[in-house]
């Protein structure tokens, strides 16, 4: 569900230690000195450090058994100047401005901090540890300050606006005049027309709310990883045996002996589906919704106050209304409005419905013969229950239907179907994890295209979720094709045994490799405009669009088969499966809106240190008359899409935004009568998947349906307003 998207390669080379170093020594004799032994250091380490070699791979993939974390700092430090030393000659270059000399070559600099960043803030969420989490602390901060140097460049800037105002003169390309747009664009958000105090002050927020971004993501991981519930024989007795198993896979990473739940959303979640023990399930619930908000050293309240405050100067600098203005203004939305008009205009049909479903649990609880109120760690266990009485969805039984192997092919198969690519193993292609699978695309040449590693199990220092993120963009400038990876958090089965997903883990499978084609298929002149490099609220379409394909029956009875006997899953149980679908979607409506709105009202907020966290949540649910069990999807002091960095803060909207594209975009293929129809496929191609950044959304959109985007199919098919014939 959560992706982590890297910066765009130009983003990230927009990096720039801000500090000068020549005006920084005393003296000429200190001067001299401090750059012989800086020389001398950098030859040393550029002779061994395998970050800054030739990557001398198949496919000039990283070289991970090479790379150790104390390679980390020194690459950085050298990648670093030569970064600032190829924008400083950009930017004092005598030459008049031109695409070629600033553009085109702002795009090849910084090769090598692109490449360690992207190894190392891999690494970061997939295979974390104390060293790893010291580096990063580290370099956030200078990484921040770096790019804020860059895009505060005044001769820089200079340059940019000189070609971006005479446009209309000069011979470019589709693709060139559209970098040159986006270029000057993400300058200005950054402040590049700030001047005096401002420039300096702006630089510095950057830098600080780059430090609190990882400290509110470490805060929520040292949480999570702190709490276990350990079960015991009369627990287990209870459960089904596939959470006995992941209980036992999950004591055994943590060298526990026995059985444990975890705050993975992969371990708690199941448990509170299926424990009948009320008092474990309300223990449970209660450590998972608390991440970040105990009484503890990682308390993230402060945390929240300090980068809404900072968010807020920042967006006033730039001449906006709030950090939520600033924010929709670079994408598709366009405004806060936009976005709230749009869950509005679900969240009334959304609670209608969740208050039907809460009824029904009340009588469940009733029938039970219990007579206690309905509590959050209630609904998940009746919801199953609901779920399985209704449609005799016996989630072990389903599972042995999906084994994430057949939905790894599932996925690469769709993929063919569409798009007329292969995936084929690669067993020689190093990884930084023994579970780390690699696949090379190829084309209907049989060229190899791209390169696709998946990270599919939770293990300790790797962080919670689902995210794909990349070790390479596509480069149409060098011709590299991209390397992307897909993380998940699926429980590891027990050796020997074969890993088997919910029917939702699939789903986010699926999610996650939409992501990772909208990379693989990029097919773009520059690497900034490459893959997911678009806006915010539109970089969900392709990811949600496709698992659309998953949840056809022509996908599901070829893959979803049983784990022993080989046998499709039976029609009936299909059916009913695919008749869930649209089951507790009020649930899972109102607790991703109750997440969207409090979003939106801290960024539109006038005085965020005032505020109280726990009283504005409960405040903003009350305002739209929310249903007390069913708090935010996740809560604010572990809401890392809008804490731990800038992707979705002011943007968790966007999924219900790609929401309606991805309902709407697959009314396509519905519409020509077949899932693979091919001219709807070419123009969701040429106009998304290979597309980028190339024009704006709201365009590629169009070029794709040939419309504007309707919300009427998303009604439907979450079962809100009545499907028509
Ligand atoms: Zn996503």
């Amino acid at each position: 569900m959560k992706t982590q998207l890297f910066l765009s390669s130009a983003a990230v080379a927009i990096t720039l230690a801000a500090c000068g170093p020549a005006e920084d020594a005393a003296t000429p004799t200190d001067a001299e000195t401090s750059a012989a032994t800086e020389t001398r250091e950098t030859a040393a380490a550029e002779a061994t450090n395998p970050l800054l070699a030739e990557w001398d791979t198949p496919f000039g993939a990283p070289p991970f058994s090479q790379i150790e974390e104390a390679h980390f700092l020194p690459a950085f430090d050298v990648a670093l100047a030569s970064h600032r030393e190829e924008i400083d000659a950009i930017a004092s270059n005598d030459a008049e401005p031109t695409f070629e000399n600033t553009l085109l070559a702002m795009e090849n600099a910084g090769a090598d901090l692109t490449r360690i960043s992207r190894v190392f803030f891999n690494l970061t969420s997939s295979a974390s540890n104390d060293e790893i989490r010291a580096i990063q602390r580290e370099m956030s901060p200078r990484l921040a300050a770096h790019n804020a140097a860059i895009t505060l460049n005044a001769d820089l800037f200079a340059r940019i606006e000189t070609i971006y105002n005479t446009l209309d003169e000069r011979d470019l390309t589709a693709q060139q005049r559209r970098l040159v747009e986006v270029t000057y664009e993400n300058f200005t958000r950054a402040g590049a027309q700030l001047e005096g105090d401002d420039r300096e002050r702006f630089a510095e927020i950057r830098s600080e709310l780059a430090g609190l971004y990882t400290q509110f993501s470490q805060n929520e991981q040292a949480d999570r990883e702190a709490w276990t519930l350990s079960l015991s024989e009369e627990d287990l007795a209870d459960l089904p045996a596939y959470i006995v198993s992941a209980a036992a896979g999950a004591a055994a990473d943590r060298d526990i002996d026995g059985h444990v739940v975890t705050l993975a959303r992969s371990s708690v979640e199941p448990f509170l589906q299926t424990s009948p023990n009320r008092e474990l399930r309300e223990e449970a619930w209660r450590a998972w919704y608390s991440r970040g908000s105990n009484d503890n050293a990682n308390n993230n309240a402060d945390t929240i106050r300090q980068i809404l405050a900072l968010r807020r100067e920042q967006a006033e600098m730039l001449g906006y209304e709030s950090f939520s203005h600033y924010r929709t203004g670079g994408t598709m939305a366009g405004t806060p409005q936009a976005a709230l008009n749009l869950m509005e205009q679900v969240w009334w049909p959304a609670r209608e419905r969740a208050l039907e479903e809460a009824a029904d649990i009340e009588a469940m609880i009733a029938a039970d013969g219990l007579d206690h109120e309905l509590e959050g760690w209630d609904w998940r266990y009746y919801t199953s229950q609901v779920r399985a009485e209704r449609f005799d969805l016996d989630e072990s039984v389903v599972k042995s239907y999906f084994q994430l192997d057949k939905m790894i092919e599932a996925q690469f198969y769709v993929a063919e179907r569409l798009f007329g690519v292969r995936f084929n193993e690669r067993t020689d292609i190093d990884t930084y994890h023994p579970d780390v699978r690699v696949w090379e695309m190829l084309d209907a040449n049989d060229q190899v295209v791209g390169l696709f590693y998946g990270d599919y199990f939770a293990r300790p220092g790797k962080r919670g979720g689902a995210w794909m993120s990349s070790f390479r963009a596509q480069n149409g400038i060098n011709g590299d094709i991209p390397i992307i990876v897909n993380n998940c958090n699926y429980n590891k089965p027990a050796e020997g045994e074969p890993a088997l997903v919910s029917f939702n883990d699939a789903s986010t499978l699926f999610h996650e490799f939409g992501h990772g084609l909208h990379g693989l298929l990029s097919s773009t002149d520059f690497p900034s405009l490459a893959g997911t490099a678009v806006d915010r609220d539109f970089v969900e379409f392709p990811a949600q669009i496709y698992e659309h394909w998953l949840e056809q029956p022509e996908i599901l009875e070829r893959f979803a088969v049983h784990y022993e006997t080989g046998e499709p899953i039976p029609a009936d149980l299909l059916e009913r499966l695919m008749a869930a679908g649209t089951f507790n979607q009020g649930f899972a409506t109102v607790e991703f809106l109750n997440s969207g709105f409090v979003d939106m009202a801290y960024h539109l907020h006038e005085d965020p240190m005032s505020l109280d966290i726990e009283a504005f949540e409960a405040e903003v649910l009350e305002s739209r008359q929310n249903l007390p069990q069913i708090p935010m999807r996740h809560r604010s002091t572990h809401f890392l899409h809008t804490f731990a960095g800038e992707g979705y803060s002011s943007g968790y909207y966007s999924y219900l935004w790609a929401g309606v594209l991805d309902t709407d975009g697959f009314e396509a293929f519905r519409e020509a009568g077949d899932i693979f129809d091919p001219e709807a496929a070419q123009a969701l191609y040429d106009s998304v998947f290979s597309a980028g950044n190339s024009e704006p959304a709201m365009d590629a959109y169009v070029g794709f349906r040939g419309r504007e985007p309707r919300v009427d199919a998303l009604l439907r098919d979450r079962g809100f307003v009545e499907a028509e014939g």
